[in-house]
């Protein structure tokens, strides 16, 4: 099936032996002109093009101090070498993060040091060259901007930024990367990243409706532009259509319900991801936040509440405001935004939702701390709220669970090897080689206490997990999205039971 094998899964984690460019041939397809344009970059290789990326790493490194300083304090301890799962996975030494960085530093320090200016090869500078150039369309789409590597280095260096900057300085002389770019054009022409057009979201929705209806004999609404709503729910398009993430979809709807509030989706702002963060680009970030803010307006609602994507709600966490505020139209009693696991967790401890935990009885579950709902944010008021809040969820809704390796969860998570905008199908040897780690961890749990299915609550983490598991033998299905599992358990008030069902049956006959 595949033109490369898939890393064999160890009992213990080993770092391996390098092997130089095994992964140089690993790049993404550039993103057409049309779409670069879209969004504001150059359609092609601009004929100058070391000159601007140089303007623009000047540029970039005087906005944004911590990428200076991330350029400028690394001492090579080694710390972060075998962090990164795609050097596990790999084993290609340009996929350590002290090395990928080195690719951005060495040209940062040939045109803005001293040093480098003067004495290149004492410090190891060189000039950007197409060859430097290939090296960064390639080892900078092998980073998920994860951050896993700065979580272990003593100077708190955040590899992700530089990936980011790198990948902004390639966009700004047009070298774009096609996955990312087109989705971004999508969500500017049609709202979503899947390209969903306002009447098919409107029939999927009716059409789950009559679903949650057909199995529980409760009217359970899936509103869309709804004006007056007190919430506005931006969740990943891929909760439309895709398992498991539909799954997790029909859960937010039964929570909403037997809560009693009044929510809506919006056609307008139909898409929780923002992949102007993946990109590097503040500009492309801001355009897709602002669609949020321009939906909460239209629709009247009082608050914001984001459904199960990891980077989107790092993109929400952390920038939202920033990008796309103040949303002192909200009511101020709730905080914005709020995830939807916040809004779960709560509507358990106060006892609104009847749960029959047995639901889930057929499952032992384990939990993937997503990398940016780990890394880059947090939920409910305390800290580590990101790593308790869905396992206490996940807990009140299931009587099994367990926790995989502790190196390998919380803000030591693995990646899932698609996070990032490397989620196509061109970088599929990565994403498989990427995910050995977690498949590792995932693996131990399985054969040490019967694990059967693995919840998450990130869209990209689902779809890449679906893809994957089946090269490391194992089934696609195991992967579920967290509030499935609620939706699984909830006793919606007035829903007909098997039991209700088999009696009216024999009632029938
Ligand atoms: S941010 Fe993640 S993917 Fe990127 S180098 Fe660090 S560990 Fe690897
Ligand atoms: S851990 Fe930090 S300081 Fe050490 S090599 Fe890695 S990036 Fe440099």
């Amino acid at each position: 099936m595949a033109d490369f094998d898939t890393p064999e899964l160890k009992e213990y984690p080993v770092i391996p032996h390098i092997q130089e460019g095994v992964m140089a041939h690993s790049k993404p397809f550039v993103a057409k002109e049309e779409f670069q344009e879209q969004l504001g970059f150059p359609g092609e290789l601009v004929d100058n093009w070391e000159q601007v990326a140089i303007d623009k790493m000047g540029e970039l490194t005087g906005k944004y101090r911590s990428l200076q300083v991330f350029l400028d304090s690394c001492v090579k301890c080694g710390a972060c070498t075998d962090k990164c799962h795609y050097y596990l996975g790999t084993t290609d030494p340009k996929n350590m993060p002290v090395a990928r960085q080195d690719l951005f530093r060495k040209v940062y320090r040939r045109y803005f040091t001293f040093a480098g200016k003067h004495f290149p090869k004492l410090v190891g500078a060189t000039d950007l060259t197409k060859e430097v150039l290939d090296d960064w369309y390639s080892y900078f789409h092998q980073c998920s901007q994860c951050r896993r590597c700065s979580v272990y280095c003593p100077y708190g260096i955040d590899t992700a930024e530089i990936s980011m900057a790198a990948r902004e300085v390639m966009d700004s002389i047009g070298v774009g990367q096609k996955y990312c770019n087109e989705i971004i054009a999508k969500v500017y022409k049609i709202g979503n990243n899947l390209g969903l057009p306002e009447p098919a979201l409107a029939d999927t929705l009716e059409g789950l409706e009559e679903d949650v209806e057909d199995d529980t004999g409760v009217a359970v609404k899936y509103p869309l532009d709804v004006k007056g709503a007190d919430i506005l729910v931006v969740t990943p398009s891929a909760d439309f259509f895709a398992e498991p993430h539909v799954d997790g979809l029909i859960g937010y709807g039964k929570v909403f319900h037997e809560a009693g509030v009044s929510w809506t989706l919006s056609s307008k702002a139909s898409e929780a991801a923002n992949f102007g963060m993946f990109i590097g680009s503040y500009e492309n970030m801001r355009r897709v936040s602002m669609r949020i803010r321009e939906a909460a307006l239209e629709l009247g609602v009082k608050r914001i509440i984001f459904g199960e994507c990891g980077h989107a709600w790092r993109v929400a966490y952390s920038f939202l405001n920033t990008l796309a505020g103040p949303f002192d139209f909200l009511d101020p009693k709730y905080p914005v935004p709020q995830h939807i696991l916040e809004f779960t967790w709560n509507e358990i401890q106060k006892g609104t939702l009847n749960i029959d935990k047995s639901a889930n009885d057929d499952m032992v579950l384990t939990f993937h701390d997503s990398c940016n709902v780990a890394r880059a944010s947090r939920m409910g008021p305390e800290p580590g709220g990101q790593f308790k809040i869905p396992r206490n969820v996940i807990k009140a809704v299931c009587n099994n669970f367990v926790d995989m390796a502790p190196e390998t969860i919380h803000e030591k998570t693995f990646c899932c090897g698609g996070g990032g905008g490397l989620l196509t199908d061109d970088l599929m040897e990565l994403r498989v080689k990427g995910a050995m780690p977690r498949m590792e961890a995932l693996k131990n749990v399985i054969e040490d206490h019967g694990v059967t299915n693995m919840a998450a609550i990130c869209a990209i983490c689902k779809s890449q997990f679906t893809k994957v598991l089946p090269y490391y033998g194992m089934d696609m299905d195991m992967i579920v999205s967290v509030h499935q599992l609620v939706s699984n358990a909830i006793v919606l008030t007035g829903q007909t039971g098997e039991d209700d069902e088999d009696e009216s049956a024999d009632d029938a006959a």
